[in-house]
């Protein structure tokens, strides 16, 4: 198993140290609670000896990315910029809506805000809710070739 290396999820370990025993190369016994990946010879005798589950075996190399075609990204996009449409109305319901309606209207912007994401992440482009993507958004709004869609999904995150 020489292309993989041991992973700890330590949320899962119940600290029984059975891999420290049986690690070669002492890539276990780290003060961090990780794996030492540079110790690390990737045989794999650390995750079959852990009674929790804690080890995973993970490749050291990840393959590449499946390529998608314009045509796919660009039904994606036509996808996102549908939703988008979607929370400007919703907006606007909310606006005059009574409270009992409230929660229900906020649910749906919320979840059509994560779809959103989703089909920008599956276009190979990450679109997190942090305070740099907002401001890479606003500067894309203010560039010619890209301030339309900027600007919708700058709106639709506000
Ligand atoms: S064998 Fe598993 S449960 Fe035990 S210390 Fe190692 S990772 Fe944690
Ligand atoms: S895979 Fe082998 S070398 Fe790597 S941490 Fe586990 S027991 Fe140690």
């Amino acid at each position: 198993m020489e292309d993989f290396h041991a992973y700890r999820n330590i949320k899962l370990c119940s600290k029984d140290c059975l891999c420290l025993f049986v690690c070669p190369t002492g890539a276990t016994n780290n003060e961090t609670g990780q794996i030492d990946f540079s110790k690390c010879i990737g045989c794999g005798a650390c995750a079959v000896s852990c009674p929790s589950r804690a080890i995973t075996m993970i490749p050291n190399t990840m393959p590449d990315p499946q390529v998608k075609s314009k045509k796919v990204i660009d039904k994606l996009f036509e996808i996102a910029n549908n939703k988008i449409s979607e929370i400007e109305i919703l907006k606007h319901i909310l606006e005059n809506s009574k409270n009992e309606d409230v929660r229900l209207i906020e649910a749906l912007i919320y979840s059509n805000k994560i779809v959103i994401e989703d089909l920008m992440r599956e276009a190979d482009f990450m679109l997190p809710q942090g305070k740099k993507s907002l401001l890479l958004l606003s500067r894309l709004s203010k560039n010619e070739e890209t301030k339309d869609i900027a600007s919708k999904l700058l709106n639709s995150f506000k």
